[in-house]
């Protein structure tokens, strides 16, 4: 599968797996873990969890996805911000590594910005770091000023990615947060890229998925990787879906798609917030 390589030079698949709302249902478990595994099968070794997801139930169900091929998978998982402090990013991690059955988080993010001091949350990060208990960090839905205010921050050039919503329906980023990253070679790691599903009855995208003889997802998701570092992590909790979305990288949008996808959804051209899901 195309890589995206990470500041270090490590390459990671641009497609992944999410799993916010996975391990919630007991009745569901079975599905969701075999929807994993077809993504690890597939290549789409990126798994993205938080401690926030079902209040841990899902690192829990990843945890038990992963026990047998944890060294298949990059796992990344979230800090919630009111627990990002010195001790308490401490603590949270090593709840984390213990739901997720590891003893090591491949990339280990703060959620959002909440009250502590960036320079805080980076300390604890570094000290995992140093503690082998992550091997790299980053931050998730982080705007133009605070990405340069970590950039001014002791070892702030490390950050690894910037996890933020983007998808055809949500474009604000490319104004000007997704140039600043791909400037300083940061990876931005798509959310949300099929808008939760809300997306896939869309009729321009219909009609182009029907003209390609595939599905509104599929070419959901080839639009989010038209792009050089730009990874996406759909949920998709079945086998099926997995597979569907695995299918995204043999699709093809012709200059006239993606005309017809501006025309319908066009690119900001001015500054907006940056939304958050
Ligand atoms: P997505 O945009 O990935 O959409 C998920 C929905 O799309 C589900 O209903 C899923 O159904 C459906 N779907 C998946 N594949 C297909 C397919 N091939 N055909 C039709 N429908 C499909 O939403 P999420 O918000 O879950 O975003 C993805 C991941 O991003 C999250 O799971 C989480 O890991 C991360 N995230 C991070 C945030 C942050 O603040 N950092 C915020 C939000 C998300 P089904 O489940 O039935 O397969």
């Amino acid at each position: 599968m195309r890589g995206i390589a990470l500041p270090s030079g490590e390459a990671v698949p641009v497609l992944g797996i999410g799993t916010w709302g996975m391990g919630e249902r007991p009745g569901s478990a079975g599905r969701e873990t075999a929807a994993i595994h077809t993504a690890l099968d597939l290549g789409m070794s990126v798994v993205d969890t938080a401690e926030m997801y079902g209040n841990g139930a899902a690192e829990e169900l990843v945890g038990r996805a992963l026990a047998t091929r944890r060294d298949e998978a990059f796992l990344v998982t979230k800090v919630l911000p009111h627990h990002a402090t010195l001790r308490g990013t401490i603590t949270a991690c090593e709840g984390s590594l213990r739901r997720l059955g590891t003893d090591t988080i491949d990339l280990y993010l703060l959620h959002w910005r909440g009250g502590v001091p960036l320079a805080e949350t980076l300390e604890a990060f570094e000290h995992l770091q140093r503690a082998g208990k992550i091997r790299y960090w980053g931050v998730s839905n982080l705007d133009v000023a605070d990405m340069e205010e970590l950039a001014g921050s002791p070892g702030g050039q490390d950050v690894a990615t910037n996890q933020v919503l983007y998808n055809l329906t949500r474009r604000g980023i490319e104004f000007d947060l997704l140039p600043h990253c791909v400037r300083r070679g940061i990876p931005v790691m798509a959310y949300s890229p099929l808008e939760q599903g809300r997306m896939l009855t869309d009729p321009v995208l219909a009609r182009i998925a029907s003209e390609h003889g595939t599905s509104p997802a599929q070419i959901a998701l080839t639009w989010v990787l038209r792009q050089p570092l730009v990874l996406a992590i759909p949920k998709a909790s079945s086998p099926q879906h997995v597979q569907e979305c695995h299918l995204a990288l043999d699709v093809r949008l012709t200059p006239r798609d993606l005309a017809d996808l501006d025309r319908a959804h066009p690119p900001p051209s001015n500054k907006r917030g940056l939304e958050m899901l």
